[in-house]
């Protein structure tokens, strides 16, 4: 919950990110459990309204559709499948607590309460199962501040109220139930803390695996995949059984000169504008990788080998239509080839490899596919 609508994750919902789901469905269950606790204790004060004084009725009568809302939201939470956002639990949780925090408030003012020990232990329970969420729906930082916030209101409000109305000789043992009641209390808020901890600590190993991960799987120069993220892609793709599958490799045409001519650093830009080039024309279910130097490889899913060369026809033409800075034109070449079933990677990025050999042969700035010759221009 501390990432922004988190569980959404670009690398999908993998082990980490279930584990964060059910995180968020068991907060939603405490809300649900908390907000019915709440809303029994208005319906059970309802049920002797007249010994309330007009302030105690008004706010019990306010505080069952409020409490209805609660649930009805902390229900339909836990049975979505994806975690609601987060600034919705953010607004149940305050909710909940203003009504515990003002129904505190009012047994006070009650006329025939009597303020135990026990019944005091009871709202301490509430207060503690209420700030056990603060950690989970808020920043950690947040989350100890709302902890100490509802701890404070807590603790404080009951205190007038049990000092004033114990007799003189009663009071040293009121005192002593108060603080072992008020013990409880806080050896709970350090378990709360705890959870806090333990959750900010995890959060903190999932950014780390998420950078790690971006970090093994993209190049850094042009952001797209690298060769390792491709391969496990095609994988995916085989096993999910998204074929027909066709790849398409390129090479940009005579790179060593634009090197040789302009310097490293135009080289390198090129080649960042050459893979945003592409990616602008490509299909969400495409992906481009730098496969090594000025290589690219697009795996394309679910397409068959004229769909793959129309796409490495689009981005023929992106690429060789741009007035690229410093350069002007820069052509690239094409190899397509479709998967056959039984082939390995290897093997048909071969073919790809072959294709776009016989491309610069042909004279470059062309598309070749893999099996037969096609009827594209060339420069
Ligand atoms: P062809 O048309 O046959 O592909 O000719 P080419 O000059 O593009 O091919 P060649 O393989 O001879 O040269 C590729 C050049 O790409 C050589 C290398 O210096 C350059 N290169 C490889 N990686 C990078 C990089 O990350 N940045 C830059 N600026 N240049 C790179
Ligand atoms: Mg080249
Ligand atoms: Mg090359």
């Amino acid at each position: 919950m501390d990432r922004d609508c988190p569980g959404i994750s670009p690398y999908g919902r993998d082990g980490m990110n279930r584990t964060y789901d059910r995180l968020h469905r068991l907060t939603y269950v405490i809300l649900l459990l908390l907000a019915l606790s709440g809303l029994l204790d208005a319906i059970s004060s309802l049920l002797t309204l007249e010994t309330m004084p007009i302030v105690a009725r008004a706010f019990c009568v306010l505080s069952v559709p409020v409490l209805l809302g609660a649930i009805i939201w902390a229900g339909w939470a836990v049975a979505a499948k994806r975690p609601r956002h987060r600034a919705e639990a953010r607004a149940v949780v305050l909710t909940i607590t203003v009504v515990f925090l003002w129904d505190l408030a009012l047994s006070l003012t009650r006329p025939t309460a009597v303020l135990t020990a026990a019944h005091y232990q009871a709202y301490f329970w509430k207060f503690l199962l209420l700030s056990l969420v603060y950690p989970l729906v808020f920043s950690y930082k947040r989350g100890l501040a709302g902890i100490a916030v509802v701890l404070f209101f807590a603790a404080v409000i009951p205190f007038r109220y049990i000092f004033e109305s114990t007799p003189k000789d009663r009071l040293l043992l009121t005192t002593v139930e108060f603080l072992a009641s008020y013990l409880s209390f806080v050896t709970g808020i350090v378990l709360v803390i705890l959870i806090g901890h333990t959750k900010h600590a995890y959060l903190q190993v999932d950014r780390e695996i998420e950078s790690m991960r971006r970090l093994a799987q993209t190049d850094p120069l042009t952001d797209a995949w690298n060769r390792r993220r491709l391969n496990d892609a095609f994988a995916e793709a085989i096993a999910e059984g998204q074929v027909p599958l066709t790849v398409i490799m390129f090479d940009i045409d005579s790179f060593k000169e634009i090197n040789d001519m302009y310097g490293h650093q135009v080289g390198d830009q090129a080649l960042i504008t050459t893979t945003h080039l592409a990616q602008g024309v490509l299909r969400s279910q495409d992906v481009i990788s730098r496969w090594g130097g000025e290589e690219f490889l697009v795996l394309c899913p679910a397409t068959t080998l004229e769909q793959g060369i129309q796409i490495a026809e689009r981005i023929r033409e992106a690429i060789s239509s741009h007035a690229f800075d410093e350069v002007g034109t820069i052509t690239a070449s094409f190899g397509v080839a479709e998967y056959r079933p039984g082939e390995t990677v290897e093997e048909l990025v071969a073919r790809a490899d072959q294709a776009l050999y016989v491309a610069k042969e042909r004279g470059k700035n062309c598309v070749e596919a893999a099996g037969f010759r096609t009827q594209f221009p060339s420069a």
